[in-house]
């Protein structure tokens, strides 16, 4: 098992659960979110309303509905204030409790976006050397395909810059 990074729309892949980078309402909002939920639906944000939001750097799963995958994964980023205000750990527990989440769930295949590297302004570099690091860790003990998805060209850079090794291309 390994991990690999795509380019795409992670609302297309068919993976036991994709995770998104919602903010703590858990009530959708822009970027990777709100494609998220349009295309899941309306039923999506139905459970999110029930889970009563979510703490930065904590996860929650939900059914995936008119998505192909199976669950859904909703962990909320760290906003960036410049690197000295706990980011970091906020951002490896994202990726750490969303695993941990996708594993009781029995999943065997899950997907990530680059959490926090949109509007909260997380340097890709960083968050890419974060997310790279905690995904590793974490499958050096639990079987599990792990994906992270890029989607705009500034990551996709910094992926083929640092980790052309991981890319996988189609
Ligand atoms: P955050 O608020 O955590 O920064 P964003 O949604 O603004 O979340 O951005 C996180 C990352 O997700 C960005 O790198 C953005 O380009 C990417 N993204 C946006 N839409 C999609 C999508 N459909 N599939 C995969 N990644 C996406």
């Amino acid at each position: 098992m390994s991990i690999k990074i795509i380019q795409g729309d992670i609302t297309k892949l068919d993976c036991d659960a994709i995770v998104n980078a919602a903010n703590s309402s858990l009530l959708g909002g822009g970027g990777v979110d709100g494609a998220i939920h349009a295309a899941a639906g309306r039923a999506l944000l139905e459970e999110c309303r029930a889970l009563g939001g979510c703490e930065t750097g904590d996860a929650k799963i939900t059914g995936a509905y008119n998505l192909p995958c199976r669950y859904v994964i909703h962990t909320v980023g760290p906003v960036w204030h410049g690197g000295s205000h706990g980011e970091k750990e906020l951002l490896t527990s994202c990726y750490r409790k969303s695993l941990e989440l996708a594993k009781a769930n029995n999943c065997k295949s899950v997907a990530f976006p680059l959490i926090s590297s949109g509007v909260y302004a997380y340097p890709k570099k960083e968050a890419f050397q974060v997310a790279v690091d905690t995904i590793r860790d974490f499958i050096a003990e639990v079987e599990m395909q792990v994906y992270i998805v890029v989607f705009d060209k500034a990551a996709l850079a910094v992926a083929e810059k640092l980790f052309s090794d991981l890319i996988e291309t189609s």
